[in-house]
């Protein structure tokens, strides 16, 4: 059974539509809406919502007893103004759906379609539309979640787009596929003073400057290295701006980046030491807090082996290109709960970058990514 020609029309109108109703990570309420609305028509034998924040959840039963399949998506855009002038393009100031989570949406929608003229045979497929994916907050969210409990699976997939491969070949790998991250925030405070007077203060002037690059310089090797380290200075705020004041405190964001959860407390380690010896030397009290924690995310063998049976049983052409991935996704967390595999799709070798300002998901993804996962339920749940 495939999506007929009316489906995938639809199905791209309403790619177009969430498209042009992008809501940030948390805020995913009108979203959430569309997608219950879009589920309701597909008949699914139980829907969830309120999963996490705004998780909404669709079940899909067989008749015989087998595992539980959980396919997932993303409901999140990003607080970043598109530019370009596609007809769909976003009607909400400062927000894009720039990472493609509206064509991931639509991939399960498409699923949804199917699974509603045909029930799996036996087992349960679970369609999940996941909040807070941009943040790492998303997945956490919905596994504390006690109605995950009722679908807990015993695998779960998922897909991003991937641009810089070629449209509809798919990059798909066994273990860490994408990296560790984690915001270091250091708020250092000294004495502000007169500006004429600068040396009756303690500004922390110096130690940014040496901060800076010698946190950046604990980066090394790539993600093909197991001790992949990457250390990425993102913001830096010092006194207020004025003339009249030499700065007493400062505000210094760095992400950090391992190929695994393992390395990333020895780089936390190092950059806590680095960070608290140049402050200290300098007569400045430290703070350091971390935000938007990513796991790494590991594809299980099994079920990194269930995808690629389902790509070659339908000719699409898979690698290992531009894995792992630097960038950092939050359904590793997923992985530490059943047997979890994610493939990256290909967007087009020219295609805008994610999160770039011009970024669009390629319509033509849709129908591929659908008949990837119909195929993995089918294979898995007959
Ligand atoms: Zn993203
Ligand atoms: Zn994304």
């Amino acid at each position: 059974m495939t999506l007929t020609n009316a489906d995938i029309t639809e199905l791209t109108a309403l790619r177009r539509l969430l498209h042009q109703h992008p809501e940030v990570s948390g805020q995913e309420q009108g979203t959430a809406g569309r997608i219950t609305d879009a589920l309701l028509g597909h008949s699914p034998d139980r829907l969830l919502t309120g999963l996490g924040g705004h998780g909404v959840a669709a079940v899909y039963q067989g008749q015989d007893y087998g595992p539980t399949i959980l396919f997932r998506c993303e409901l999140d855009a990003l607080p970043i103004t598109e530019q370009g002038d596609l007809p769909h393009r976003s009607t909400v100031p400062g927000t894009g759906h720039l990472c493609g989570h509206d064509g991931h949406m639509t991939v399960l929608l498409a699923l949804a379609r199917l699974l509603s003229r045909q029930r799996p045979a036996r087992g349960r497929v679970v369609l999940l539309f996941q909040p807070a994916e941009e943040t790492g907050a998303g997945a956490e969210a919905v596994l504390r979640n006690p109605d995950f409990e009722t679908i807990s699976p015993d695998y779960a997939f998922a897909l991003h787009n991937m641009p810089g491969l070629p449209l509809g070949h798919v990059g798909l790998i066994p273990g860490p596929v994408n990296c560790a991250s984690r915001g270091m925030a250091v708020t250092l405070t000294g004495k502000s003073a007169h500006a004429s007077e600068p040396e009756n203060g303690r500004s922390p002037m110096h130690t940014l400057a040496h901060l800076m690059p010698a946190l950046t310089a604990l980066s090394h090797g790539t993600p093909q290295d197991t001790d992949f380290t990457l250390a990425t200075v993102t913001h830096v705020q010092m006194g207020a701006p004025a003339f009249g004041i030499a700065p007493g405190d400062a505000t210094l964001y760095v992400t950090l980046r391992t190929l695994t959860d393992g390395g990333m407390q020895a780089l936390c380690d190092a950059a806590t030491t680095l960070v608290m010896d140049t402050a200290t030397a300098q007569g400045l009290t430290t703070e350091i807090s971390y935000h938007d924690i990513f796991a790494h995310c590991e594809n299980h063998p099994e079920a990194t082996l269930i995808l690629r049976r389902a790509l070659d049983a339908l000719h699409v052409p898979h690698n290992a290109r531009g894995l792992p991935m630097r960038a950092s996704e939050d359904f590793g967390r997923f992985g530490q709960r059943a047997k979890a595999a994610m493939l990256f799709l290909g967007a087009g070798t020219a295609h805008a970058a994610l999160h770039n300002p011009d970024y669009d998901f390629p319509d033509d993804l849709i129908p591929i990514g659908a008949r990837i996962f119909h195929q993995v339920a089918r294979d898995m749940l007959g």
